[in-house]
């Protein structure tokens, strides 16, 4: 008797998020801290990056969004490393048995250059999300001066994350 076709299953999520570029603030991006003369604001330390990253993994399992699970009126995560929100996200009960196969992210910056530290965030992606280099994506665009990326008064990341569960370690 030929054996059952088992058919993986698949969810795909988007996410975007924007943060205000201002002074007195650390810049992180991917849990990296970049060297520069101003930061992003916000109530945990901004990394837009992980924002995107972290909206795109809840959307794919319809789980909200990330202001659902960590209230800007909430003081647990006031300067918080959006790292420890990410790690919260995958050790939920929610992600149970999802395996992340791939994430693509996309910064809109004008500056600084992220070149010298594209491979640096890719390592700590990587590492938080438990998955080889190869299936982190990072790309960097300009918009060309253009709005308020381009204008300098804040920083935008999109990100797309594919999941995969096999239907044995379906739980409900
Ligand atoms: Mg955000």
């Amino acid at each position: 008797m030929n054996k059952p076709v088992v058919i993986p299953d698949f969810r795909i999520g988007t996410g975007f998020d924007v943060h205000r570029l201002v002074e007195g603030r650390p810049l992180v991006l991917g849990g990296v801290v970049i060297p520069w003369d101003r930061g992003l604001l916000g109530h945990s330390d901004a990394d837009v990056l992980l924002h995107a990253l972290m909206d795109a993994i809840l959307g794919a399992l319809a789980l909200g969004d990330i202001g659902h699970w960590f209230p800007p009126s909430d003081p647990t995560w006031k300067g918080a490393s959006s790292l420890r929100l990410l790690e919260t996200i995958l050790h939920s009960q929610d992600l149970h048995g999802w395996e992340i196969r791939n994430v693509d992210l996309t910064l809109l910056a004008e500056k600084p250059r992220i070149a010298p530290y594209h491979t640096r965030i890719r390592e700590s992606l990587a590492g938080v999300l438990g998955i080889p280099l190869g299936r982190v994506s990072l790309k960097a665009t300009t918009t060309e001066g253009l709005g308020y990326t381009g204008r300098g008064e804040g920083m935008a990341a999109q990100a797309a994350v594919l999941l995969c569960r096999t239907p044995e370690e379906e739980g409900s």
